[in-house]
């Protein structure tokens, strides 16, 4: 009898492929574990087994398998059950989503670049021929491809000479390397207690009449503090005083003065250095009791807690109870780089049995976290990460938190699979019938409107930690200011006031700059020409720290222009305004004070959000200028004022979500005030300062915004009434994108009628010299999915079918943000 095995390929082919195996290969071969076939004329590609039988394919002739690359399975059967549930739900392939899930290492292929590593131990004899001639290759060249190998030996079993000369550490495989950001602290310098009374002062100064310079420099200190009641870096102290560190530190040993540092660790800035002996306050008890109780009879639930509510701590707690339990905790996060605040946090609190699975980390890393989930291993009982880690080998999940529930990115937008890591995190969770907990101030409102009907649970916590007043929110109206002469550049008056008097008290400042349809954009003031991208149609971007033009869709750049390219005319303005020439303008109104800005330019290097929030929190910065970034649960001290430029840019996006994300937007960066001791303020600049998402905003009326936008949701058929499909479809040819797409309008609308919008063209109707176009289905809540999604895919292939629209890509979008 002959025996077959299909497999799943890391390339978006449809069906499963089948391989020919012996009945050995048959017996031993396990659904998870990979396989290298051959594909094509000359390609190998890792694929794993999905289920082997004795059914020879009908259409094909079998080929034979290359290798088996495991002993083990690298995948549970309930994962691969997820994954399906993934490809079928997001409706792509299931190697698509094979791909997003396995680390890089486990996919070798015919493009994997092997480099050398170390020279061969002398002492060494027993290679083999072909592990001889890949050496002797490498010394050569360094870097080899799968492929190149396989021309060298003239063979296609190239496998296991690479992997024994990978175990010898002569080689490695492609891998991108993560360093660990440590920190630099500051070294501040404060008066030791004993000396803050006033005699006491005096006393020191006249002890130290016979050391001058060290006299100096506790007299600077007593200059510096009077300027400024921020904390004290030693190092500004020694400019003020010219001194050096050794007298420094002589003041130190006498007892005079203190250094200390200012750290990001949390749990020794209040004193507790046990992560565990935070006890929960009464408001998040209750919380916490609320959850059991959901739990008792529902396995989903919502916490909304106000920002600074406490709701991490919250989850800590139903963590620690779990833990003896043995199972394991996925802990999702919207973007790990912008939490490493809050990974810190975790990673004290449950040290060695938390796992943070990273895109960033190097691929053995990723293996390492990868295997020690699949085994079930103590290390790896939390695992904290971001969208993809819903991906990984659980085989007992206990529970899924799923921290900012309402974050935009979970859903991964390209390529595929296009999935939204909450909802695929409700249905990992129902498959492990392990617990879900959602969590945010500002629920998206699906997630509300799931909650409102009963399907998942609802917990409240309406107060923050420590009893702290939500800050106080203020609008101010705009054009009021621009027509009383009251604006300076894009601060009010009431603003650059606020901004003085936080900075004298010491205090920091942060003011939010919403980043879309507010670049800056150059124009010419003679003819109004805007320099457009020559592959795309947006207008380029000025950058004025590089004294660029650029596109920020492909990247495309050049030079600042002298003049204008139409009329030639030198009379060029920018229009619009971004974080930078905010930051600009900072700079020049507060000269004494630290400006720093945090958007997609500056975070853009190694640690760039690292190096921005530690400055922040060691009070190194005193404003800090961004974008959404800002947004994202942020946890500072000494923030107590926040500004947000211009609260409704974001009102006018063309985008179902428009008035949604605003709220949450501006809740969220307003959230970033006050949070630890006394009362922040918050001041919304905006031109339309009657607009209900302002107002509800201000308000803190999250209730309000829920109905009044559900209720607009209903009249035009959105989320959560009616699902989306979205359908773009992009050419190089714009003329047979046109007809491609009204054939397709045509061939759904058949499908569904009226429930097709489209083809439509794009506010970016050309990208990379790509035209787009989009259709949307809505489809009802009766309207079964399946079906519909079926009838889809079946359009999609007869529009494949159609030979001139072949070469016409087509992305079908389920659930689209
Ligand atoms: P949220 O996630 O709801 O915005 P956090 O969990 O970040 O709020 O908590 C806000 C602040 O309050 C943090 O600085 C946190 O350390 C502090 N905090 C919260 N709960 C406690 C507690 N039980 N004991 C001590 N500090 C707490
Ligand atoms: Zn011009
Ligand atoms: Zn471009």
């Amino acid at each position: 009898m002959a025996h077959f095995v299909d497999v799943i390929l890391p390339i978006p082919v449809a069906q499963a492929f089948t391989y020919s195996i012996s009945e050995a290969e048959y017996d031993f071969l396990k659904l998870g574990m990979r396989v290298a076939v051959p594909f094509g004329k000359s390609k190998i590609y890792t694929a794993m087994v999905r289920r082997t039988h004795t059914q020879a394919p009908t259409l094909y002739e079998a080929k034979e398998i290359e290798q088996i690359l495991d002993e083990e399975p690298l995948v549970h059967e309930v994962q691969m059950k997820h994954w399906e549930w993934i490809a079928n739900y997001y409706m792509c392939t299931l190697g698509e989503v094979m791909r997003a899930a396995l680390p890089g290492a486990f996919l070798l292929e015919s493009e994997t670049i092997i480099r050398k590593q170390q020279e061969l131990d002398p002492a060494v004899t027993d290679l083999s021929e072909d592990e001889w001639q890949i050496y002797e290759a490498l010394q050569q060249q360094s870097i080899l491809r799968i492929h190149e190998i396989i021309d060298l030996l003239d063979k296609r079993k190239v496998l296991p000479a690479i992997k024994s000369l990978l175990h010898r550490g002569v080689l490695s495989m492609e891998e991108e390397i993560y360093e660990q950001y440590k920190p630099k602290l500051i070294q501040y310098v404060r008066l030791a207690p004993a000396y803050e009374a006033e005699a006491l002062m005096h006393q020191a100064l006249d002890d130290l009449s016979r050391a001058p310079k060290q006299r100096q420099i506790l007299l600077s200190l007593f200059t510096l503090r009077a300027q400024s009641k921020k904390p004290l870096p030693a190092k500004k102290l020694l400019n003020h005083a010219e001194a050096t560190t050794t007298q420094l530190n002589q003041l130190v040993e006498k007892g005079y003065l203190e250094l200390f540092e200012i750290q990001r660790d949390r749990i020794q800035f209040d004193g507790q250095s046990d992560g565990f002996s935070k006890t929960l306050s009464t408001a998040q008890e209750a919380a916490k009791s609320a959850l059991n109780e959901v739990f008792q009879s529902k396995d989903i639930c919502l916490l909304h807690g106000v920002t600074a509510s406490g709701k991490t701590e919250v989850y800590v707690s139903l963590i620690k109870d779990l833990l003896q339990t043995g199972k394991q905790i996925l802990y999702l996060l919207p973007e790990i780089a912008l939490t490493t605040q809050l990974i810190k946090r975790l990673q004290q609190y449950f040290g060695e049995r938390i796992s943070v699975y990273h895109s960033k980390y190097n691929v053995q890393e990723r293996v390492e976290v990868w295997n020690n989930i699949y085994q079930q291993k103590a290390k790896a009982q939390i695992i904290v990460g971001a969208r993809s880690a819903i991906l990984l080998p659980f085989s007992n999940l206990g529970l899924i938190v799923v921290d900012e529930e309402h974050e935009p990115s979970y859903k991964q937008f390209d390529p595929a699979p296009r999935y939204h890591a909450r909802d695929a995190a409700v249905v990992l969770g129902q498959m492990h019938q392990a617990q879900v907990l959602m969590g945010s101030a500002t629920p998206s409102l699906e997630t509300y409107y799931n909650a409102k009907t009963g399907k998942y649970g609802l917990v409240s916590l309406s107060r923050r930690f420590g009893d702290i007043q939500m800050p106080e929110n203020q609008i101010i109206d705009i054009k009021e200011k621009h027509r009383k002469k009251r604006m300076t550049g894009h601060f009010s008056d009431t603003l650059l006031r606020a901004i003085t008097d936080t900075l004298e008290a010491g205090e920091q400042v942060i003011l939010f700059q919403n980043r879309r349809g507010f670049s800056p954009i150059l124009e010419c003031t003679t003819c109004g020409h805007a320099p457009q991208c020559p592959n795309c149609d947006v207008s380029l971007t000025y950058h004025k720290y590089r004294d660029q033009l650029r596109c920020h869709y492909c990247g495309y750049h050049m030079a600042m222009l002298e003049q204008c390219m139409a009329c030639s005319s030198p009379h060029l303005t920018t229009k619009g305004f971004g974080t930078e020439q905010l930051e600009g303008e900072l700079k020049a109104l507060y000269p004494e004070h630290q400006v720093a800005r945090m958007d997609s330019d500056t975070t853009r290097g190694k640690f760039g959000y690292e190096k921005i929030i530690d400055a922040l929190e060691q009070g190194k910065t005193d404003i800090l200028v961004g974008t959404q970034m800002l947004a994202k649960g942020l946890d500072f001290r000494n923030v107590s004022l926040v500004g947000v430029l211009h609260a409704d840019s974001l009102l006018n996006i063309p985008d179902f979500r428009a008035h949604e994300r605003s709220f949450q937007l501006i809740q969220q960066v307003s959230g970033r005030a006050g949070r630890t001791q006394k009362r922040g303020l918050v001041l919304i600049q905006t031109y339309n300062p009657h607009h209900q998402i302002i107002q509800q905003a201000a308000m803190d009326d999250y209730q309000a915004m829920y109905e009044e936008q559900l209720e607009e949701r209903y009249t035009y058929k959105y989320p959560p009434h009616y699902r989306l499909i979205k359908i773009s479809m992009r050419h190089r040819d714009y003329q047979k994108l046109q007809e491609a797409s009204v054939w397709m309008g045509q061939a759904l609308k058949q499908v569904f009628g009226e429930f097709v919008l489209g083809p439509e063209t794009p506010p970016v109707a050309r990208i990379r010299n790509e035209y787009y176009r989009t259709l949307l289905i809505k489809l009802s809540r009766r309207q079964n999915l399946k079906e519909a999604k079926k009838r889809i895919a079946r359009v999609k292939t007869s529009f494949l079918s159609v030979a001139p629209y072949r070469s016409v890509k087509v992305v079908i979008d389920v659930d689209p943000y």
